[in-house]
């Protein structure tokens, strides 16, 4: 549930917001925005101190009512020599209803549209962490939802301001403690600054024991004073010997092999950030390979364990769920329908019994048990199980693609099949069948689908374990007594798809491993409707002989999750491997891109540290 939070009569519209909670206000005597302003971003030299620089990382401990990243972003907005990149991380604990932090907003109207535009994405936050974006992209918000100290340990990038914020330390010392500020001395370097209001002994204390430098600094009547600080403690910090060094490349040039969902969401990503990106494919169009499914399903997993899968696919469904909104037309391009997974007799093991008894009420912005009505509307009956996801829409990869490749910065060359790559003085050159070289680059991607296995192996000498399975899709005209919704859960079927023929019932798709055959086989569409018939029995299904097809290959990994991964480095000139979408590639590319992007840079995670690095590892074929 969120946080329950009162409204007391202060004499203006919205009311003055109290937390019953702690028993404290959540403004102080200044009111917000002067606090924000004042204590925050002047505190830490903001905006002066992020002019010319190519990105900029705020932490922030105690997101409250979202004040201070309103009024972060709005500076940001208003500046001419804003940082290309502004990254705001903020961990709360208990986090307020979407309403509660737009009616705090009301006070003060020049902040509303953007906190209109906040309000839009504060849904289902569950514990983790949750990237939210602004800005086509260039305002990136991290909520950190759990205890400080504990989400804190999942974040790895090194912040250049922080607000230290918070209700007061006498009512909630947890936030004010040595392990909390010992936690944040994690995400500086040194030199971090960072700002506060309370001037409490036992606060300058544990700032100091954490190898924090502060003083005392005049405050605006009526407070008196405030604290000012760097980072700058007097041993050498060690990160911990499982952690990553973090890395702060400058964009440069990039050439990304692939043009799928993989290929293209790295090269927006990138490009967004300031790199050149080229993006190669063999084939002459883009979304030629597994991404030219002429319709999917993004939607979220579920576990009765939420495995890390199903934690994964969250992230992934908010990341593009917001893409597709920001990039693409509704209903032509993509429709925010909801889907229905209906849990099949013999499926039960795999899935949750009952979501609403497993997971605390902001799940349910995600998935729910299936009414009855909703049952019913979609052919299916009350004895029948179902679980709705609400995050969840059919989408067409190809438009995604052609969306991410249009990206200022990206240039995309078809006919241009990579044979192998080769180290050169500080560089990749990637080379045809005949030895040519088609490009040149200080960073390549490997995006190629399971065309990557013999990519990868060119330059490791080793293949990765990749496995080809392919897959056939079916539609047929719009069917008679399709629902409203598209259905899961044993194989899928979307009701209504626009195509260049008109609208369609799209159902399947098959599994065959190890194969990499892209023709499309009669007996697959036979296949493709008995399970359907199984999934939706009530539906009048189409002969054989009426149903049209697609067949692609995806590329799978044995843990069924994405790679992510660097794979060689000579002179500072690296290559990494991105694939391995298996069957959830509108999912993964694009948190994939933005993860590859977040390390590339020494940006904040976009997801928790343990879910990233289950992504890092790209195991070799046996
Ligand atoms: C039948 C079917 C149904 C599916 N349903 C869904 C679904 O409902 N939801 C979902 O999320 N996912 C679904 N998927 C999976 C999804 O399509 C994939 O995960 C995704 O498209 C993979 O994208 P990719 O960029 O990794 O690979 P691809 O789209 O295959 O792109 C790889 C690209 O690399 C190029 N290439 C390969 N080798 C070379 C080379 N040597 N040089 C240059 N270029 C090269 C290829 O031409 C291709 O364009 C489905 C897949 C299939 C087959």
């Amino acid at each position: 549930m969120a946080e329950v939070i009162d409204w007391l009569e202060d004499g203006t519209a919205s009311g003055a917001p109290y937390s019953p909670r702690f028993g404290d206000r959540y403004r102080s005597e200044l009111g917000g925005l002067e606090q924000a302003r004042d204590v925050f971003l002047a505190g830490c030299g903001l905006p002066a101190a992020w002019k010319g620089q190519p990105q900029w990382r705020i932490l922030e401990t105690g997101f409250g009512l979202g004040l201070n990243f309103l009024v972060t972003w709005q500076a940001w907005k208003a500046d001419p020599d804003r940082p290309r990149m502004l990254h705001f991380v903020s961990t709360e604990a208990f986090p307020a209803s979407a309403d509660d932090v737009l009616r705090s907003a009301q006070a003060h109207p020049h902040l509303v549209p953007f906190a209109t535009e906040l309000h839009s994405h504060l849904w289902g936050l569950l514990p983790g962490f949750h990237r939210l974006s602004f800005e086509q992209g260039r305002v990136l918000l991290t909520l950190c939802i759990g205890d400080a100290k504990a989400v804190l340990k999942q974040q790895q990038f090194e912040a250049d301001s922080v607000y230290l914020d918070g209700f007061s330390p006498q009512k909630n010392p947890d936030i004010w403690d040595i392990h909390t500020f010992k936690a944040v001395a994690r995400c500086c370097r040194r030199g971090t600054r960072i700002a506060t209001w309370t001037i409490a002994r036992a606060v300058r204390d544990a700032l100091s024991q954490a190898g924090f430098v502060v003083r005392k600094t005049p405050g605006i009547p009526p407070k008196r004073d405030n604290l000012q600080g760097e980072y700058n403690p007097a041993w050498e910090p060690k990160l911990p010997a499982d952690t990553h060094p973090i890395a702060t490349l400058q964009p440069g040039h990039c050439v990304v092999v692939g043009s799928g969902l993989a290929g293209a969401a790295v090269a927006a990503s990138l490009a967004r950030r300031g790199w050149r990106v080229d993006v190669l494919d063999e084939a002459d169009v883009p979304a030629a390979g597994a991404s030219g499914l002429p319709a999917g399903l993004v939607a979220p997993h579920v576990s009765p364990d939420d495995s890390l899968l199903s934690r994964l696919s969250r992230n992934g469904a908010r990341m593009t769920l917001h893409q597709c909104k920001a990039l693409l037309t509704d209903k032509e391009d993509w429709q925010h329908t909801g889907v229905l997974q209906r849990v099949m007799p013999d499926a039960d093991k795999h899935l949750p019994t009952d979501l609403t008894q497993a997971w605390p009420e902001a799940a349910s912005d995600w998935s729910r048990m299936a009414d009855a009505g909703e049952l019913a509307a979609n052919g299916l009956t009350v004895s029948d199980k179902a679980f709705r996801h609400s995050a969840a829409a059919w989408v067409k990869p190809a438009s995604l693609v052609k969306a991410w490749l249009a990206t200022p910065g990206v240039s995309w060359r078809g006919k241009a099949k990579v044979a192998g790559l080769v180290s050169d003085k500080g560089s990749w050159q990637l080379k045809d069948e005949v030895g040519h070289t088609l490009a040149e680059a200080e960073l390549v991607v490997i995006a190629a689908g399971f065309g990557s296995l013999g990519l990868a192996a060119s330059v490791t000498g080793k293949p990765p374990a990749l496995q080809a399975i392919r897959g056939q899709v079916s539609w047929s005209d719009a069917m008679a007594g399709a629902g409203q919704m598209p259905v899961n859960g044993h194989g899928s079927f979307i009701p209504a798809v626009p195509l260049a023929q008109g609208m369609v019932s799209m159902f399947g798709a098959t599994f065959e491993r190890d194969e990499e055959r892209e023709d499309l086989k009669p007996q697959d569409h036979i296949d493709n409707l008995l399970k359907l018939g199984e999934l939706l029995p009530g539906l009048d299904l189409p002969q054989p002989a009426d149903v049209q097809g697609w067949a692609g290959v995806r590329c799978a990994t044995p843990g069924r999750l994405p790679v992510l991964s660097p794979i060689a480095s000579e002179n500072q000139a690296q290559v990494w491997l991105c694939t391995g979408m298996g069957s959830r590639g509108l999912s993964f590319a694009y948190l994939c891109a933005e993860l590859m992007a977040a390390r590339l840079h020494g940006e904040p995670l976009p997801l928790e540290l343990r879910l990233a690095r289950a992504l890092q590892t790209a195991p070799d074929r046996a």
